[in-house]
């Protein structure tokens, strides 16, 4: 949530533990007068970073809470400021107690996400880290953990840090060219400044060409379960989903809507969508639902192809639906017939078959969700900035006139300043100067 101005200078508070009754409850403060709030509370500031049990006591000296405090004093804290913590008992009446002492002392109630908004203004993380803090507070998955985590320890920042400080260098060659006479540069500025840039520019586009692995993990990915009527499709998908799950949520709607279900498989949260059953009708809600199952296919990560083994059924052909995730040909209902070559043959009646079918499952689950080397993009804010330096770069290397080359390699830094929140086009000024013999 964005805030109109950032008013830093107010001390603000807010419950850092989650929502619900709990035993303790962790009320965070931040601010240039954290220190005299916590005096008011605790009769005495407590010796910073170190756990001090303390009684809290409102203005009018009735105690509110006996509670772990922590007196965490700037700039080494999480926001950069002055900051403490109160573990309180998470009883309603403590909390909002201590609360309404706060707020009468003269702090605030902190907006969504201030506090980390605050650690970036401050310097303390760039925004692809407190987007990872925030893909923190959302994992639901170990494999989401990783990711995130990886994407705190700056992994991803350093990547794209690397790009900007390369960048910056060639364009101060750029500028160089543009300001000085040939004979006070270094031979070939021009030539080694294009092979930069298209160097550069391939590894930004392998980047963005990653099949959205990172995003994908991210946000969970979504398969589609389709196949004519009857197949056993709405079988399978409560035997996937009630495995791994503890909820398992159908959205409510028609029999011919699409339905679906969450789990988490691989690692990975995952959407099951029952797709209607496709086949050639005339009723005009079950053509609707035809449609629609048939674009669900062609958008998700993953399809599961069910047929019949005992009717002789033949899949649906993937040729005729677009589908741009991979594919897995599952023959359900081998109770009654054999299976034809080349399926994954199940039973969702006798639980046949399931076990492999989970497995198969689950690495092609990991495949489209992982790859080695460079960490992945995880966001779409990161991915369209990053196709804007994409595309400033390509217009770079096909610019003739060095200033209008210049001016589009300032979009692609600005562009990729933009996903770390850093734009310091003004380095280029001392690059250019530490690194030409310029002046005579
Ligand atoms: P959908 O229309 O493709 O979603 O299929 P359903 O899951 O609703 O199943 C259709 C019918 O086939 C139901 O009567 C199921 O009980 C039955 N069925 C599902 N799986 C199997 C199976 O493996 N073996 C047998 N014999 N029947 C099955």
């Amino acid at each position: 949530m964005m805030m109109p101005v950032d008013r830093t200078d107010e001390t603000i508070f807010a419950v850092a533990s989650g929502s619900g009754r709990a035993p303790i409850c962790v009320l965070r403060v931040s601010g240039p007068r954290s220190r005299e709030l916590l005096q008011h509370l605790c009769g005495t500031c407590p010796p910073p970073r170190r756990a001090s049990v303390r009684i809290l006591r409102d203005d009018a000296g009735e105690a509110l809470d006996q509670a772990l405090v922590l007196w965490l004093p700037g700039p080494a804290s999480y926001t950069g400021q002055d900051c403490a913590e109160l573990h309180l008992h998470g009883g309603p009446g403590v909390v909002d107690g201590v609360a309404d002492a706060l707020a009468a002392l003269g702090g605030r109630p902190a907006e969504p996400g201030e506090f980390t908004r605050r650690a970036f203004l401050n310097g303390r993380m760039d925004l692809i880290e407190a987007e990872a803090v925030a893909d923190l507070v959302e994992a639901e998955t170990a494999a989401q953990r990783r990711q995130a985590l990886r994407q705190l320890s700056g992994a991803l920042g350093e990547l794209y840090n690397g790009w900007s400080a390369r960048l910056t260098e060639l364009m101060a060659q750029q500028e160089a060219l543009i300001d000085f006479p040939d004979e006070d540069l270094p031979p070939n500025v021009e030539g080694s400044l294009m092979a930069g840039l298209r160097v550069i520019q391939s590894e930004v586009e392998g980047h963005l060409a990653d099949d959205r692995r990172g995003e994908r993990l991210r946000e969970g990915i979504v398969i589609a379960v389709g196949g004519p009527p009857n197949v056993g499709k709405s079988s399978l998908i409560n035997i996937l989903a009630h495995r791994d799950v503890a909820i398992v949520s159908p959205f409510p709607g028609t029999t011919r809507d699409v339905l679906e279900a969450r789990a988490v498989i691989g690692g990975v949260p995952v959407t099951l969508l029952d797709t209607a059953g496709i086949r050639a009708s005339t009723d005009p809600i079950e053509v609707d639902g035809v449609r629609r199952a048939v674009a669900k296919m062609a958008e998700a990560d993953l399809v599961l192809l069910v047929a019949d083994a005992s009717a002789g059924s033949v899949w649906l052909d993937s040729d005729a639906i677009p589908v741009s995730g991979a594919v897995l040909r599952v023959a359900n209902k081998i109770d009654l017939a054999p299976a034809p070559p080349g399926a994954i043959a199940v039973s969702a009646l006798t639980g046949h078959g399931l076990e492999a079918l989970r497995a198969e499952l689950d690495a092609a689950i990991r495949r489209s969700v992982q790859r080695d080397g460079p960490p992945p993009l995880t966001r779409a804010r990161h991915r369209s900035a990053l196709s804007e330096v994409a595309a400033e770069l390509r217009g770079a290397l096909l610019e003739t006139l060095s200033e209008l080359r210049a001016e589009r390699l300032r979009l692609a830094t600005r562009a990729l300043g933009r996903v770390t929140g850093r734009v310091d086009v003004e380095d280029v000024l001392d690059v250019v100067f530490s690194r030409f013999c310029i002046g005579k």
